[in-house]
């Protein structure tokens, strides 16, 4: 293998690591390690987080109830989540990969695109600059293993990175792609879920290949637009570029205001009308924060804020409002304020904690919310106010709409 594969339209690796959360576990408490360990609450109707490899031969897998997995897997250690010390090792990891490339894009806490297009790296070939990645996030954080992908596209990188699961390194190489995924079955598509797998099944497509060689025009008919997405990644073709830094790391709504304030009251309307702002748009970029923090700017034009880290990440406007509301009491100045304005911090893509019940307390509340803004989605945001906010008279500033993203499936 020599320098000339640098001909390649894009060269993209996909880094995912293995078991994270059990690998973390067991890599803090060499107690764990060689055991199965399940990652996820202990009681009530959770489920499973990550399962350890050595959890894997007793069918046992993420997004198991807990009780069902207990149940195949006895002997299973059970540890709950201790998302801080994660999130402390994908920054870790996020900076390996930021040494390779700078642009990288971050999908979950262990998982990125990284582009290596162009990068002086090539001037090797791919499987030493694989191995040089791996070896890497191996030193950094202590012994944590990744598979990694390495394609010409994006989704070819992300199958690759699963293939060999776990310490995998796979290159597929342009050209090759459309033939290298034919065999594998359609769950392998990226973004097909047990729904999706269910459709294509009923319609007798069960390989990468089937669904490649099928009448693209049926296929769209069959499934819409999901059918001419998945023709195309079966076909090897995927013209999604590495979004570097795409995502916020931070989302914040303030304004200044036509008159100062200096009520707690008054204070308070302008934080619920941020957080319902700020709370919309975590919901459209599927995130929840674990911090929130609370801005004032004094008539002088001194900033001052505050924040708080929560236990649980959210995206409901009413708890985000609830910690504003508690973080107003620690500023000593009482104003008067110019700008007030409320934002959130360490962001953590949705699903990646969705499985958890950590949504219980605001579960019924963040329904609502979600049914508000399909609300303001169909008619416009005037639509639906909070009663309070009519009862002051407030007029609800127009809010920007982002959209989603573009997963179709529960994948
Ligand atoms: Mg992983």
């Amino acid at each position: 293998m020599v320098a000339a594969e640098t001909d390649w339209p894009r060269t993209i690796a996909h880094a995912d690591m293995d078991a994270f959360y059990a690998a973390i576990e067991q890599l803090d408490d060499p107690s764990l390690r060689g055991r199965p360990v399940l990652v996820g609450p202990r009681g009530g109707r959770g489920v499973v987080l990550t399962a350890s490899y050595e959890a894997r031969p007793f069918r046992v897998g993420s997004a198991m109830p807990m009780a069902k997995a207990r149940r195949l897997c006895p002997t299973a250690i059970i540890v709950p989540p201790r998302f801080e010390r994660y999130k402390d090792v994908s920054r870790t990891i996020m900076n390996v990969f930021s040494d390779f490339s700078p642009t990288i894009e971050a999908i979950s806490l262990d998982e990125a695109f990284i582009d290596l297009t162009g990068t002086s790296l090539l001037l090797g070939n791919y499987y030493d600059v694989g191995r040089k990645l791996k070896e890497a996030v191996r030193e950094a954080t202590g012994g944590l293993t990744v598979s990694v992908g390495i394609s010409s596209t994006k989704h070819v990188a992300k199958v690759a990175s699963a293939f060999q699961k776990p310490d995998g390194l796979t290159i597929v190489k342009h050209g090759e792609a459309k033939v290298w995924l034919a065999p594998l079955p359609v769950s392998r598509l990226w973004g097909v879920g047990p729904k999706t797998e269910a459709r294509l099944h009923e319609r007798r497509l069960y390989t990468i290949g089937d669904v490649a060689s099928c009448n693209p025009d049926w296929l769209t008919r069959e499934l819409g637009n999901v059918g001419q997405h998945l023709y195309s990644l079966a076909n090897g073709q995927d013209a999604r570029a590495v979004e570097g830094r795409k995502r916020s790391r931070s989302i914040a709504s303030e304004r200044t205001l036509e008159r100062d304030v200096y009520d707690k009251a008054d204070i308070e309307r302008h934080l619920k009308r941020a957080a319902d702002d700020v709370a919309k748009r975590l919901r459209g970029k599927g995130f929840v924060a674990f911090g929130v923090t609370v801005k004032l700017k004094t008539r002088e034009f001194k900033v001052l804020s505050r924040q708080h880290r929560r236990q649980q990440p959210t995206d409901v406007a009413e708890e985000l409002y609830n910690d504003a509301a508690l973080i107003l009491d620690k500023f000593e100045c009482r104003g008067p304020f110019r700008l007030v304005g409320l934002g959130v911090y360490d962001l953590i893509a949705r699903n990646e904690i969705s499985q958890m019940d950590l949504f219980s307390s605001g579960g019924q509340r963040r329904k609502l919310e979600v049914a508000i803004d399909s609300l303001k989605e169909r008619f416009g945001s005037d639509v639906v106010r909070r009663g309070d906010d009519i009862e002051s008279g407030y007029e609800p500033p127009n809010l920007d709409f982002l959209s989603g993203d573009d997963d179709f499936d529960d994948a």
